[in-house]
């Protein structure tokens, strides 16, 4: 799929300096008051020491649950390039009021990342994922990227990343063609979230299989009815190709979808106004996107970064080069090569 204005993002002089500007002013609200901080600084050290478990086994980790020093600097939100401080025990301590539900959440992720590492040698992968941080208590506010607006306001924004400093990404399944119940085994058993962008042309053919995905706990969103280039229909048209897959969506799974992701990434202000409509919220596009042999990337430097969101497809041997089990397996790699964990996208937006 071509990202839709390429040309003009590599001609930015310096769009990583511009995203980081961005994140800090769209966040700043989570971490000013000292509680949310100390928690983070707590539950850094606690997710460090699960992740040191299931790095070198059980018996690698201290009972307190604390990080060596270099598991703690791979953890999301303690890695001091970007200004957080370490990882302290001490911090733990003043946070007496939480110490309890702390320690259950350290044997909580502790658990859930020993049932992973055992999953990630069971369908191969080459590092156990790491896991994500806690969902934060307040979600970001997310706005249009530059570069990819309208001429309509207070439309839906569409956005590439989630403004987080998180080492985290969110993974985005389009389409519905290949339908292998061998992904919804393998997805449950590594605990890796995902969402669905679902095309009704294709889903239709099972829809029992995406039930059995709802069920598994994942969120299924909007991707028309018949996949046409929306900028290529008349308003009323592209209403029938959102709208009516959000009915049909609401009908088949019992809720109406948040989120909407056009064809292609292609939209024009009927688009989003037609998606705004029925209920859309918010427009995420892909940052990159995966496939069982490579990442194709939209940025100049061909890397991931914080709320990076990664597009896929549930494709077969037919259309590309693997199962998708293949694919999970080679942007597993990237992403756990790069330090980085899979959150679930509606946790954020
Ligand atoms: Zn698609």
């Amino acid at each position: 799929m071509q990202p839709v204005r390429q040309k003009e993002e590599t001609g930015m002089k310096d769009p990583r300096a511009a995203r980081r500007r961005a994140a800090v002013t769209r966040t700043g609200g989570v971490t000013r008051t000292g509680i949310v901080t100390r928690t983070g600084i707590a539950l850094a050290a606690v997710l460090a020491g699960a992740l040191a478990s299931a790095c070198s086994g059980p018996s690698a980790v201290d009972a307190a649950g604390v990080a060596a020093p270099g598991g703690a600097e791979k953890r999301p939100g303690a890695d001091p390039a970007h200004g957080k401080p370490a990882a302290a025990p001490g911090a733990r301590a003043e946070d007496r009021g939480t110490a309890g539900a702390l320690a259950a959440y350290v044997e909580k992720v502790r658990k859930a990342q020993a049932a992973r590492a055992v999953a990630a040698r069971k369908w191969g992968l080459a590092q156990t994922p790491l896991p994500a941080p806690p969902p934060p208590a307040v979600k970001p506010r997310i706005t249009t990227r530059k570069g990819f607006e309208t001429d309509g306001e207070g439309l839906p924004p569409v956005f590439t990343t989630v403004p987080t400093k998180e080492k985290i990404v969110f993974l985005t399944i389009d389409d519905g063609a290949e339908k292998d119940p061998e992904l919804l085994r393998m997805m449950s058993e590594l605990q890796i979230p995902y969402s669905a962008f679902l095309s009704d042309y294709l889903v239709k053919e099972d829809y029992g299989y995406f039930k059995k995905m709802r069920d598994a706990g994942v969120a299924l969103h909007n991707h028309t009815l018949n996949h046409r280039y929306m900028p290529g229909l008349s308003y009323a048209q592209q209403k029938r190709e959102i709208c009516d897959q959000q009915a049909n969506l609401e009908k088949r799974y019992g809720t109406r979808p948040p989120l909407f992701r056009p064809p292609y990434g292609n939209y024009n202000e009927d688009t989003l106004r037609a998606a705004q409509s029925c209920g859309v919220k918010a427009v995420p596009l892909w940052a990159a996107e995966a496939f069982p042999d490579r990442m194709e990337w939209r940025e100049w430097d061909r890397d991931l970064h914080p709320g990076d969101i990664i597009l896929t497809h549930f494709r077969g041997k037919e259309d590309w080069k693997g199962t998708m089990p293949d694919m999970i397996r080679q942007v597993m790699k990237t992403v756990t090569a790069k330090g980085y964990a899979v959150a679930r996208l509606e946790d954020y937006v």
